[in-house]
């Protein structure tokens, strides 16, 4: 049986090792990046951790994989009745049955000047660009921003905010610059942090990011960005250092077909029992309308469950009905604090940190060999200096945010 799989994040390369535990089952992944990226572990990359805890590569993944072919090309259209998706490259794979996982992308609301002067942490060129705006300030100002603003109190803007303060110390200290007081500011638009949690884990991150020093503003909508400053709940507020980690929106390749896909209210595509969207094609991780979507843990349950269902359909057996799992989530705040939640239980602290360090294993072993996933998850524990820097001599031209 042939299945061709689109995108490598949780979703396409955990249904991609599932199906390959099959003989019969003939894998053909496209995906536009070499290798695999962990998001989770993202904020700590960008604030001076290792690389290798965030990207692993395919061929790494697949290495002893015989029935997976994987294809670097990304995917633009679907021709729904001839079987093909359409690549960038112009190719047209012919496939059988169809796995689309293809994530989200970053949106900006319309707000003007964030597209162009805020950075992002969602992918290696993003933090990229993120380092050499910190990297020009310590070369050609011989300081740092007097203010950081962090915009965005979900899960991703908690974890960066509270590991931020103590990368630019280090990297103050490291270029022998005496570092002014900086101001780490974090910037949410509903009443309160994490607003997918408890309350009572807002409240706790709340008053862990304040003794870490964040400065926290909850109910304050972001207007503008100009190159100087952020406009915020009305007041400017003077950064250069603006860093975007609100806003996702569904891969505008399902809402370019419409003759093919139906979206929800909230812009995911309508999925069957199955995960099916439409004849052959099926519809996984944050691209389907289910109940967890957004999550790497949903993704993984929906990888897992489509391959175990095809490799049924291959047999001949009854296929199995989605049912849709909580995953736990534990939020890093800081050096050996996280707050953890699954259901009515709520742990913070080190008991919550070290739930984090488990739940990163176990991610890891979804997609590599136990003895292989030690090395992305104690590269998380290494600083290094410094992967995504330029060197200081670097010509500004590059840079292709603001340039103040
Ligand atoms: C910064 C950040 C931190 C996060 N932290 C957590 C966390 O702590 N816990 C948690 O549970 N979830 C977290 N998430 C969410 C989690 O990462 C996602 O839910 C998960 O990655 C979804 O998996 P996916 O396979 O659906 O999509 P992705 O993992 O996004 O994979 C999409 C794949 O498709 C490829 N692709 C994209 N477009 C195309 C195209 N046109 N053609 C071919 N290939 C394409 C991409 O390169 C990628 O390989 C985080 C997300 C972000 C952005």
């Amino acid at each position: 049986m042939k299945v061709t799989i689109v995108g490598s994040g949780f979703a396409g390369v955990k249904a991609a090792l599932e199906l390959s535990k099959d003989p019969h089952m003939d894998i053909h992944v496209i995906t536009d990046k070499p290798d695999f990226q962990y998001y989770p572990s993202l904020y700590s990359s960008a604030t001076g951790h290792s690389h290798l805890e965030s990207w692993v590569p395919l061929g790494e993944i697949f290495a002893d994989r015989s029935n997976i072919q994987v294809t670097i090309d990304s995917i633009v259209g679907i021709d729904a009745k001839k079987k093909e998706a359409i690549g960038l490259s112009e190719t047209r794979y012919h496939y059988d049955t169809l796995l689309i996982a293809v994530g989200t992308v970053t949106t900006y609301f319309g707000i003007p000047g964030l597209d162009q002067y805020s950075y992002g942490i969602k992918s290696a060129d993003q933090i990229r660009q993120l380092k050499e705006r910190i990297y020009r300030d310590l070369a050609e100002h011989k300081q740092l921003d007097k203010n950081y603003v962090v915009i965005g109190g979900g899960p991703t803007g908690v974890e960066l905010a509270s590991a931020l303060g103590t990368y630019l110390l280090r990297l103050a200290r490291y270029h022998g610059i005496r570092s002014r007081h900086v101001n780490i500011r974090l910037i949410e638009a509903a009443p309160r942090l994490l607003p997918r949690s408890h309350p009572k884990i807002s409240q706790r991150v709340q008053r862990r990011l304040e003794n870490l020093g964040v400065q926290i503003e909850v109910g304050c909508v972001v207007e503008k960005e100009t190159a100087q400053s952020v406009i915020a709940g009305g007041r400017p507020i003077a950064s250069h250092t603006v860093i975007w980690t609100s806003g996702v929106m569904n891969n505008p390749l399902f809402s370019a077909h419409p003759e093919v896909f139906k979206l929800a209210k909230n812009g995911r595509v309508v999925v069957d029992e199955h995960l099916m969207a439409a004849d052959h094609i099926y519809v996984l991780g944050d691209n389907a309308a289910t109940p967890y979507c957004g999550l790497a843990q949903t993704a993984l349950h929906d990888a897992k469950f489509v391959a175990k269902n095809l490799i049924r359909k291959r047999k001949r057996q009854p296929l199995q009905t989605y049912a849709a799992v909580l995953p736990a989530s534990s939020i890093p705040v800081g050096p050996g604090w996280a707050a953890f939640e699954w259901k009515f239980i709520r742990l913070y602290g080190w008991p919550g940190a070290v739930l984090r360090r488990v739940a990163d294993f176990i991610g890891y072993t979804d997609i590599l060999p136990i003895g292989q996933a030690i090395r992305p998850w104690h590269a998380g524990t290494i600083y290094e200096r410094d992967y995504f820097a330029p060197s200081v001599s670097q010509s500004p031209e590059r840079h292709r945010k603001k340039s103040s």
